[in-house]
């Protein structure tokens, strides 16, 4: 290693990167491309064998060579990335290059977090690279708190569209999805249904049993609704009181009515019992659907509510217990 062309570098380096905390390296490419020197803060942090005057890149490197096995690079495409990145800055191709790389210690068996700057320091004659350096920080505070942060938001998120007696999303959770989805449904022009399941005689079954009891029968018709579903992509909501809703896309109108049919017995099915109830000896519901492929000249969303809540009416005003769909129509 030249290392007498490289000890101005180093004592400047020294002198001007005298930082708290900071790694430093710089390395000699075109004579020992190799090998790399570093300050002592970086041989403490990186387990580097202080007794040498310098470091193999491709042995001891914490972010070089075969990416070692303390380099926790989840992914290989990361590995790529940070190892692209580096030869760009070998080809000129850029002037600097950051990136970001975990690192188990094996010493405490803490996974950090750096940040890896690295610059060309001097060309040769010839105009190629001929020293480089960089910086490496410890940025593990900052990704610890940027992660607290990112599950509190997801944590708020899910409280705000989560309905907390049933666990089943709210009407805003319904909303918003519903919107993406009509969205999607007009672009392609495939069906889109809405299904309104609003409980028969729900305040009788109030008044009668108390509003505790009325909410643990609220909870056992959501899990009759959600356990009638089997696809992922149908969408159930609370809406509202003793109403719920369900949207999909892609299914004939003769499935939608099936799957209302299925929805409507199976509740009937849990066999909650409701002595005031005239339609039947258990609680039971009523649904209101609507399918049909949005328009592209458009009508919102809103419109597949407004009409499968007409149908709901209709099916209440059959005697209940109904599934009506499409009766109110466009
Ligand atoms: P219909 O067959 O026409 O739907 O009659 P209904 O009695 O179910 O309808 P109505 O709208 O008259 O009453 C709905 C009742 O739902 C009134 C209200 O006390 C009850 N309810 C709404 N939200 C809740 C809730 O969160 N918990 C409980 N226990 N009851 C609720
Ligand atoms: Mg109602
Ligand atoms: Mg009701």
């Amino acid at each position: 290693m030249r290392l007498s062309s490289l000890e101005k570098h180093i004592q400047e380096l020294n002198r001007y990167l005298n930082f708290h905390k900071v790694c430093w390296w710089i390395m000699d490419i075109e004579n020992e491309p190799d090998l790399f020197y570093c300050n002592q803060y970086m041989e403490d942090v990186f387990n580097l064998d202080k007794s040498l005057p310098y470091h193999s890149v491709s042995n001891t490197c914490p972010i070089a060579g075969d990416y070692l096995k303390n380099v926790e690079l989840k992914s290989s495409q990361q590995a790529k990335l940070i190892l692209a990145e580096y030869q760009d800055l070998l080809n000129q191709k850029t002037a600097e290059y950051k990136n970001q790389f975990p690192y188990f210690d094996p010493r405490t068996n803490i996974t950090h977090y750096f940040t890896s700057r690295a610059k060309i320091l001097e060309l040769n004659d010839q105009g190629e690279v001929a020293i480089i350096y960089g910086i490496i920080e410890d940025t593990t505070a900052i990704v610890r708190q940027y992660r607290r942060i990112k599950k509190q938001h997801k944590m708020f998120k899910e409280l705000s569209e989560t309905d907390p007696l049933t666990g089943l999303g709210n009407k805003r959770f319904f909303m918003k999805l519903l919107g993406f989805s009509f969205d999607k449904a007009q672009r392609e022009q495939t069906e889109l249904a809405v299904l309104m399941i609003d409980i028969d005689y729900f305040k009788l079954y109030n008044d009668y049993y108390g509003h505790l009891k009325g909410d643990q029968c609220l909870k056992q018709v959501a899990n009759a609704i959600k356990n009638s579903l089997s696809r992922k992509t149908d969408i159930v909501a609370r809406f509202g009181g003793e109403e719920f809703i369900i949207f999909f896309t892609g299914a004939s109108a003769q499935q939608t009515l099936q799957l209302a049919e299925l929805i409507k017995n199976n509740v009937e099915l849990c066999q909650i019992t409701h002595p005031k109830s005239p339609v039947s000896d258990y609680v039971t519901v009523s649904i209101g659907a609507y399918i049909k492929i949005p328009s592209i000249e458009n009508y919102a969303a809103e419109t597949f509510i407004k009409y499968a809540d007409k149908n709901l009416y209709k099916a209440k005003s059959l005697g209940r217990n109904k599934t009506v769909i499409n009766e109110s129509s466009l």
